[in-house]
């Protein structure tokens, strides 16, 4: 009697599975190496934010790179979700939340605008991070009204109550918060309305279409309308060309980011040009 076991359909699964289960655990052992000697492997880059009405930066995104010298430069997809899953994801944030607030408070050209930093959904549940957050700005003089944290949506599914409760203490201090990626889960609407956010992200598949298709351009104005009967800000997320920031500026959006107007990027690079030249 023939065996499932010996399927080549199953062996190739069993193979493939065995191979991703190494990959991820080596992927974790250098993560957990990097953290603990060599943490200024893990960097910063910032991608700004724009104010359509006057082209100027608001606004910077701390994105974070991982430079191993074996591995070569990481984005987040190749290590945050195996962060997720270890114990590594809060060493991870701490690291991000450290350098990326150093980093702008030192840099006085960037003084009005602000800094968003992506957090998972476990971190944002640390009952430490709002005090943390306020005691590190108070130490680099950096206003909490200047920070704000930026979380997806599906790691809100995980206990909203939790989650409402933990945004509640970053407002309380004067942190802002944004549902990232705001429309790729099942819930958003009931999401917005139970959650205390002071803003939502869209995400880049948003407009990746919106030149083309009239129902994407009644979608984004539905969630700019959306967020203005909230009360919540709105940024529209992976703008690359000039015809889709027209179709987002016809959706009455304000707030704009993605490759038209600047990749991620140091932050250096940016300290020359807080105003965008128009085209
Ligand atoms: P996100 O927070 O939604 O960030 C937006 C992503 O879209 C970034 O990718 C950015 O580089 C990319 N992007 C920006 N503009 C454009 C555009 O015009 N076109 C296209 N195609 N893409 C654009 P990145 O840096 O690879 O980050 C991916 C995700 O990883 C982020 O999505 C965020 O959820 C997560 N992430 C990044 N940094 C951190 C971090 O420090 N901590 C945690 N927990 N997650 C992070
Ligand atoms: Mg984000
Ligand atoms: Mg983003
Ligand atoms: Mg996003």
């Amino acid at each position: 009697r023939a065996s499932f076991r010996r399927d080549p359909a199953y062996l190739r699964f069993q193979q493939e599975f065995r191979e991703e289960a190494q990959h991820r655990l080596g992927i974790e052992k250098a993560l957990r190496t990097t953290l603990a000697f060599t943490p200024e492997h893990l960097v910063v880059v910032y991608q700004p934010i724009i104010a359509l009405s006057d082209r100027r930066v608001v606004g910077f995104e701390a994105l974070v790179r991982w430079n191993d010298p074996e591995r070569g430069l990481m984005l987040p997809g190749d290590f945050i979700p195996i962060a997720e899953e270890s114990d590594l994801i809060e060493q991870v944030g701490g690291h991000v939340i450290d350098a990326a607030i150093r980093e702008v408070a030192a840099a006085v050209w960037a003084d009005d605008v602000f800094l968003s930093i992506n957090l998972s959904s476990r971190e944002l549940c640390d009952a430490d991070l709002a005090p943390r957050l306020a005691a590190l700005c108070d130490e680099v003089g950096m206003d909490p009204r200047r920070l704000r944290i930026e979380v997806t949506e599906t790691g809100f599914a995980v206990d909203g109550d939790v989650m409402a409760a933990a945004a509640g203490q970053l407002r309380a201090v004067g942190i802002g918060v944004f549902l990232d990626d705001f429309g790729s889960g099942q819930s958003s609407l009931s999401r917005l309305v139970g959650l205390p956010a002071t803003g939502i992200k869209t995400p880049c598949e948003f407009v990746r279409n919106v030149e083309e298709r009239s129902d994407v351009q009644a979608l984004l104005s539905c969630v700019v309308a959306l967020a203005g009967a909230r009360g919540v800000d709105v940024v529209i997320e992976g703008i690359e060309n000039a015809a889709q920031e027209k179709a987002v500026a016809d959706s009455g959006a304000e707030l704009v980011q993605g490759f038209l107007y600047g990749r991620p990027a140091p932050l250096s690079d940016f300290a020359s040009s807080l105003v965008l030249s128009g085209h």
